[in-house]
């Protein structure tokens, strides 16, 4: 097949989930009117895991999604608002030995929770206060650091319980503690259920670009990325695109290698994160006090988002569940019993309501961890790819700040600065 005359453009940006519109934006706005940015997306519409798909007005993300501060900001930056709510922890209970008892997620109900003894609540507080000195943990996984600040095992699961809300991580020796700790803190600092969902974000990230003159080029898939004093973007089936310069924005270290000839970028990665999700919605829900449910023995997690962000017509309720990788994989037959069971419990009759439900049972929520043997966050590598002049890295293994979408969206910013330097 002609794949006809090379194409050319000031800037490429491959892959138009979030981080890629981020960069996208970034770079149009950086670079200034009149410069050619193009936005190559393999899939039909733009978005990534970012999406957000509509079932008789209620609208289900693909999996739980809180925003965090980072994420927020650099949006507003862009001139991006995103609209919604922070959810209320206080109500939130803990599943443990298969019984819902008051939860802890909270400061106040941690002083006063039955399910651990005076010295290990004021441990465990201490620990998510992240009191003490943060440096010297680059090396350190999350599992080494918990039995290090706290007295039992029990404090320890009980702590990690709600560091894995979070994080979406399901044991702490899959993470390093600078990373997990680092995102906590974050997370602390209110984040934000997105009214609409994150197709929000993605709508208005879209907009943005496309008042900036970005073109975005839906169902063009990049098949390699060239560096030089002019790259080289290959494209499956259409003509290549001379740019001078490219970021490859959103998609894991296996794929960027791949695109790049770089097998080394995966295998100098961390192991990817999975979550198996159930998104249900209902049109009404059967018993609004037990709206947010987090596992301490179990990695498991239920909320009601439609309680906190407008994602439901009036009446009905948007729920997600989750359970968090831990690496065992149980299988997901086992894995959807195990959430229809949470539901059961926590929303009895709510087979009765059902609107929608849809259940992934392996969705890549990180595609690659920092982990510690790995250096942690300070052991990602950064956007510019040595030996390759004028490509760019960004996504959620990228730079040494963020975990999930906040790492991507601060690697697009940079690696967008980075490539209009070169305009
Ligand atoms: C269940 C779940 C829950 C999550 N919860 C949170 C949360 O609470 N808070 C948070 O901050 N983050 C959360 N995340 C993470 C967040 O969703 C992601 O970090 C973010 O959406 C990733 O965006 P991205 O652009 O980096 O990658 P993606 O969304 O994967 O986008 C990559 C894009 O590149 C395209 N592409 C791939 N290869 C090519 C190619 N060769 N050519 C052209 N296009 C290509 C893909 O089609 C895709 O659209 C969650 C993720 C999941 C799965």
């Amino acid at each position: 097949m002609s794949r006809g005359p090379d194409e050319r453009a000031d800037a490429v940006v491959v892959g138009a989930g979030l981080t890629g519109l981020v960069a996208a934006v970034r770079l149009a706005s950086t670079a200034g009117p009149g410069r050619r940015v193009v936005l190559l997306e393999s899939g039909s519409e733009a978005g990534g895991r970012a999406r957000t798909t509509e079932h008789d007005g209620y609208r289900l993300g693909l999996g739980p999604r809180a925003l965090y501060r980072s994420t927020r900001k650099q949006l507003e930056a862009l001139g991006v608002r995103v609209p919604g709510s922070a959810p209320d922890l206080a109500g939130a209970l803990a599943l443990r030995d298969g019984e819902l008892h008051p939860g802890y997620a909270a400061a106040g109900p941690l002083m006063r929770t039955g399910l651990l003894s005076v010295r290990e609540r004021v441990a465990v507080a201490r620990l998510l206060a992240l009191s003490g000195a943060r440096s010297g943990r680059a090396g350190t996984d999350a599992a080494r650091w918990l039995a290090d600040r706290l007295p039992t095992e029990r404090a320890r699961q009980a702590a990690f319980a709600v560091l894995r809300i979070s994080s979406y991580v399901g044991r702490p020796d899959m993470i390093g503690a600078d990373a997990l700790a680092a995102h906590f803190a974050e997370a602390r600092r209110r984040v934000r259920y997105v009214d609409g969902g994150w197709r929000t974000v993605a709508e208005a990230l879209l907009e943005r670009a496309a008042a900036l003159g970005v073109r975005l080029r839906t169902g063009v898939r990049a098949e390699s990325v060239e560096g030089g004093a002019t790259a080289y973007v290959t494209t499956a089936g259409g003509p290549g695109i001379r740019a001078r310069a490219v970021v490859v924005a959103g998609l894991s270290p296996g794929a960027a290698g791949r695109l790049l000839e770089r097998p080394g970028l995966a295998d100098t990665a961390g192991r990817p994160l999975h979550t198996a999700c159930l998104d249900v919605a209902l049109s009404r829900l059967p018993d609004p006090a037990r709206s947010l449910v987090f596992g301490v023995d179990e990695p498991l997690y239920l909320s009601v988002f439609s309680g906190t962000a407008r994602l439901a017509p009036a009446g009905g309720a948007v729920l997600h569940l989750a359970r968090y990788d831990d690496g065992t994989e149980p299988g997901a037959r086992e894995v959807r019993a195990r959430l229809y069971a949470l539901l059961d419990s926590c929303q009895p009759g709510w087979r009765e309501v059902l609107v929608h439900e849809r259940f992934l049972p392996r969705i890549t929520t990180m595609t690659a961890l920092p982990e510690a043997r790995l250096g942690g966050l300070a052991g990602r590598p950064g956007p510019a790819v040595p030996g390759r002049p004028g490509v760019f890295l960004a996504g959620d293994w990228v730079g040494p700040r963020g975990l999930l979408a906040d790492a991507g969206v601060l690697s697009g910013v940079r690696a967008a600065q980075e490539a209009a330097a070169r305009l």
